[in-house]
C-alpha cells in the first residue's frame, strides 16, 4: 500500500475486525476470495446492458462472470429468472418498485416502527416519497405479523403491490398467506427478502420465490459475499425486471461485484453452506435463551433465523445506550424499534444482534452462553469495563479472523 494514510486507517479496520466481535444484524465475513474478486481487473470493466447485448466492447468475460451468477442464482434459488446487477439491497427495491408500479401507487409493507426496512415507505427514501404506503405490522400479544390485519388493510388500500418481508423481524415469514392476500385483491406480491436470503439458500427458511412476484435479496448478509444486490422472479417478468435495474435505474453493473456473487453463490450451493445456515439458526436461539436469562424480553419470544431482537427496557436502557456500552466492551450490536413504543427512532428501545459474523468465525451454540454474559455485563456496565473487554478480545482471538491476511493484502494491491 503506496498511500501512508490509507495504510495506517487500514491496519486499524483489521485489528478493529479481529479484536471486536460483530453482531450487526445485516454483517458477515467475506471469504477472502470475495475481496479479492472485488479487487481484482474487473473493477475497471464496463459493461453496460446484459450478457450478449452490452454497449461496450471487450466484454466476453464480463458477459461469462454475469451469466455464471446469473446461472448459480437461478439454480441456487430454483428461480426461472435471476438479476445480479443491483449495486445494493435498496437498489434491488427500487428496481422492483419500477418493474411492477407506477408513481402513486399504493403499496402495503410492513411498517418501519414494526421491522420494515426503510425502502417499505420511509418519507426519508424515495419509497414514501413516490409512492403512496400503508403499512401492516405485528400483534402486540405475541409479537407476530398480524395477517388478518394485512387482509384487512388489503381489502381497504387495494394496493397495487404487498410488500413482504422486514429488516428486523426474527421469525419465518408465511410467504403462501401473504400471497394468498395478493391475490384475493389483485396486487402484485414483492418479497423484500434481503435479510434473509442467505438461509433461504440454505433451506433453513420458508423460500419466497415459489409464491412472490418479484424477490428483492443481498450477497452480503447471511450469504456471507461481496455488499450487493439480487433481483429473482417468473420468466415472464425477466424482461421487466432487467429494464428496471438498466437502464432505468442504474448504469454499468460492477462487474467485480458480479464476479464475487458468482462465487458466494457457487459456495452456497455447497452442503457445507446449509450446515452454516443451520448453525447460525441455532446460534441465534442459544444467543437469546442467553440474554433472556440476562433480564431481556425477546421480542416475539424467541427467532426462527439469525436474528435475535430484545426489548433493552428491561435493563433500563434505551436501544442506543445498549449500543454504546456494547460497543466500549467490543461486542458490535444495534439498536431497533420495539413495536407500539413511542420512543423516536433515533433512540428506540430495542437491540437486534445477527448471528452470521460470530458464526463465521466458528463459533457454535457452545459459546452463546458465554457471549450473552459478556453482553449481560456489558449492558450493565455504565463506564467502561476493562475486564469485560479483555475477555471479548479473548473470545475474539480464539475465533481468529486474520487466517486470510495474504489474500486479503492482495486483494488491495
Ligand atoms: C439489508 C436490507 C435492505 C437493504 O440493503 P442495502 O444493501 O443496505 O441497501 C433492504 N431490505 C431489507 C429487508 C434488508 O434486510
Amino acid at each position: 500500500m503506496s498511500d501512508p494514510a490509507l495504510a495506517t486507517i487500514l491496519a486499524a479496520e483489521r485489528a478493529r475486525r479481529a479484536d471486536q466481535i460483530g453482531l450487526l444484524a445485516g454483517e458477515n465475513h467475506s471469504a477472502p476470495e470475495v475481496r479479492a474478486l472485488l479487487g481484482s481487473v474487473f473493477a475497471d470493466k464496463y459493461a453496460e446492458g446484459y450478457p450478449g447485448r452490452r454497449h461496450h466492447t471487450g466484454c466476453a468475460q464480463a458477459d461469462a462472470v454475469e451469466t455464471l451468477a446469473v446461472d448459480r442464482a437461478k439454480a441456487l434459488f430454483g428461480a426461472e429468472h435471476a438479476n445480479v446487477q443491483p449495486y445494493t439491497g435498496t437498489a434491488a427495491v427500487l428496481a422492483a418498485y419500477a418493474a411492477l408500479l407506477r408513481p402513486g401507487d399504493a403499496v402495503l409493507a410492513m411498517s418501519l416502527a414494526h421491522g420494515g426496512h426503510l425502502s417499505n415507505g420511509s418519507a426519508a427514501n424515495f419509497s414514501g416519497r413516490w409512492f403512496a404506503f400503508t403499512g401492516y405490522g405485528v400483534r402486540a400479544g405475541d409479537g407476530l405479523i398480524d395477517l388478518d390485519q394485512v387482509r384487512d388493510l388489503a381489502r381497504v388500500v387495494r394496493p397495487k403491490a404487498i410488500v413482504a418481508g422486514a429488516i428486523s423481524y426474527p421469525r419465518d415469514v408465511d410467504w403462501a398467506a401473504f400471497r394468498e392476500i395478493a391475490d384475493e385483491v389483485g396486487a402484485s406480491l414483492i418479497a423484500d427478502a434481503a435479510q434473509t436470503i442467505g438461509l433461504v439458500a440454505g433451506g433453513v427458511v420458508a423460500s419466497p420465490v415459489p409464491y412472490a412476484d418479484v424477490v428483492c435479496g443481498v450477497t452480503h448478509k447471511v450469504l456471507g459475499g461481496p455488499r450487493g444486490g439480487l433481483l429473482l422472479c417468473r420468466a415472464e417478468l425477466a424482461e421487466r425486471v432487467d429494464r428496471a435495474v438498466f437502464p432505468f435505474t442504474q448504469g454499468g453493473p460492477a462487474v467485480n461485484q458480479m464476479a464475487a456473487k458468482a462465487l458466494a453463490l457457487g459456495r452456497a450451493a455447497r452442503p457445507g453452506f446449509a450446515e452454516y445456515t443451520a448453525r447460525a439458526v441455532a446460534n441465534a436461539r442459544a444467543l437469546g435463551e442467553g440474554l433472556a436469562a440476562e433480564g431481556l424480553r425477546l421480542l416475539t419470544g424467541g427467532t426462527d433465523t439469525h436474528l435475535v431482537t430484545a426489548d433493552a427496557r428491561g435493563l433500563g436502557l434505551t436501544g442506543r445506550e445498549a449500543e454504546r456500552r456494547c460497543e466500549a466492551a467490543g461486542l458490535l450490536i444495534g439498536r431497533c424499534a420495539v413495536p407500539f413504543d413511542e420512543v423516536p427512532p433515533a433512540e428506540a428501545c430495542g437491540i437486534r444482534l445477527g448471528t452470521a459474523c460470530v458464526t463465521t468465525r466458528g463459533m457454535a451454540p457452545e459459546q452463546m452462553g458465554e457471549l450473552a454474559a459478556l453482553l449481560g455485563r456489558a449492558l450493565r456496565s455504565e463506564d467502561e469495563d476493562a475486564e469485560v473487554a479483555e475477555r471479548v478480545r479473548a473470545l475474539a482471538r480464539r475465533h481468529p479472523l486474520d487466517l486470510d491476511r495474504r489474500a486479503e493484502e492482495s486483494s488491495v494491491n
